[in-house]
């Protein structure tokens, strides 16, 4: 499996870091407004590569932070007479309500930079002693100068970063690019620290929270959106290494933004479209297969059509699953063409995948996939065992593409009235009634039941 890693900015081959678990680190919300589009793109593409780790096999343990104290928090909290950490918690939530509804998988640990303020210290304390940080009358700041691989992610040089950087002001810098490890003074939101009241900067989160949960190892993979890459994962590689001495993450790996007619998708823009407001006008795997066409890497301009052409085609997908998996799983006529084409398209699909998660070229293959199929149940005599082969292949690609159905969901009464009308059909089924086992069947996919007897007697779902 190759890698596009943003560090060496070449597709490498994917080796993790060491034995056991992989290490997955994501940069999470700052949780001070609703989610948008943005979000759920890189999301979304942070939890289709995640899959196909767990699909490989690799046990992924995904870290994903929550900003819980920043600027943008403690405005919009003043502003509307709250605390930042209830702002924070009640954003955050609804935006892990929505990444569930988009059946993005929950992360291993969510942590709070509120609650890991000691580890932000002794990260902070260590940096000073191994010379790369230094206090002044406003906070700490971290000597950009001091440390030799500064601008490595982004590819810059110290001297551009001086001239263009956006910095932040403050008059007792030594250097206008060095940045905040720590601000001193009071706000809504203060904590002690050796260098009195304050509160960390934002990039030393990142850097401290990941090492604590890797407990000092480094990051196999570190991911977000490319807006992050300079100057936040830049500056979280220079804390953690000046800590540590070592590297701080292997792979990094950066989403492309979701824009609006070619702009950004931003709170800050002030153009964002909130997912629930997309999430009521279609179903989330729409969503998600919107965004799979195209590559993670790639910007993608959120185009409302696209994305209701892109609920027609997860449909037929979810057809197929239900139709193939009405059939015989045996009889037919065994067909080799069709066998080798399926092999085919099948390795197609993972050679694409492991192709640095080429999405769009997967899906392709995976459309002739289920199209092979479709046009074998229209012959004659269908090699069934194939295309039930072919079904549970297929229902691997929908996990890792985090494509699903709908469930709906069913008022009491109707669940029994389908209980009921099964067991009644077993009767007939007992008595050897097949007319009215049939006209039972016909009336429970009327309801929108489908039926199958197994072996362990009928099994049944909404269509
Ligand atoms: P924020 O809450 O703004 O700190 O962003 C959280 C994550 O969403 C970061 O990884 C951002 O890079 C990403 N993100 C924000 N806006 C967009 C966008 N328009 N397109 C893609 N990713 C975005
Ligand atoms: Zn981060």
């Amino acid at each position: 499996m190759k890698i596009y890693n943003s560090l060496t900015r070449e597709k490498e081959d994917f080796a993790p870091v060491g034995e056991g678990k992989l290490y997955f680190y994501v940069c999470g919300l700052t949780p001070y407004d609703h989610a948008h589009l943005g979000h759920a793109r890189t999301y979304i593409s942070m939890d289709l590569i995640k899959r196909y780790l767990l699909h490989k096999g690799y046990k992924v343990f995904h870290i994903q932070n929550i900003t819980d104290v920043e600027d943008k928090i403690f405005a919009r909290a003043k502003k509307i007479g709250t605390s930042p950490l209830e702002l924070a918690e009640k954003f955050q939530d609804e935006a892990m309500e929505e990444f569930g509804k988009l059946n993005i998988l929950s992360a291993d640990a969510y942590p709070r930079v509120s609650a890991h303020i000691p580890q932000i210290i002794s990260m902070i304390e260590k940096i000073i002693e191994n010379g790369y940080a230094y206090e002044t009358g406003t906070g700490v700041y971290f000597s950009v100068s001091s440390f030799k691989g500064y601008g490595k992610l982004s590819g810059q040089k110290l001297d551009e970063i001086k001239k263009g950087a956006r910095v932040e002001p403050d008059e007792t810098k030594k250097d206008p690019a060095d940045f905040a490890l720590w601000k001193k003074g009071e706000d809504v939101l203060t904590f002690d620290s050796p260098w009195g009241k304050g509160r960390p900067g934002w990039h030393i989160e990142c850097s401290a929270m990941a090492m604590e949960y890797t407990k000092g190892r480094a990051l196999d993979i570190h991911g977000g959106g490319m807006d992050l890459s300079f100057p936040h994962h830049e500056n979280e590689i220079a804390q953690a290494e000046a800590a540590r001495g070592e590297q701080f993450a292997k792979y990094w790996m950066h989403t492309g933004f979701l824009t609006v007619n070619g702009e950004k998708m931003g709170k800050s823009l002030g153009n964002f479209i909130v997912i629930n407001e997309v999430l009521e006008r279609c179903p989330p795997y729409a969503l998600r297969l919107f965004f799979l066409h195209s590559h993670y890497r790639s910007p993608v301009d959120y185009n409302a059509e696209a994305v209701c052409s892109a609920q027609v085609a997860a449909e037929r997908l979810f057809n197929f699953m239900d139709k193939a998996g009405e059939l015989p799983k045996e009889g037919g006529a065994e067909n080799h063409e069709l066998r080798a084409k399926l092999i085919a398209e099948k390795e197609s699909f993972y050679f694409a995948m492991d192709d640095d998660f080429d999405t769009p070229s997967a899906l392709a293959h995976m459309f002739a996939y289920m199209n092979a199929c479709f046009s074998e149940l229209r012959g004659e005599s269908p090699d069934y065992p194939a295309i039930a082969d072919a079904r549970e292949e297929f229902s691997k690609m929908l996990w890792i593409f985090g494509l699903k159905k709908e469930e709906k969901k069913l008022g009491s009464k109707e669940g029994k009235e389908i209980d009921s009308l099964i067991a009644q059909r077993e009767e007939a089924r007992a008595k050897k009634d097949f007319a009215r086992a049939d006209e039972i069947r016909g009336k429970l996919s009327e309801l929108g039941v489908a039926l199958e007897d197994t072996d362990g007697g009928p099994r049944w779902r909404l269509k």
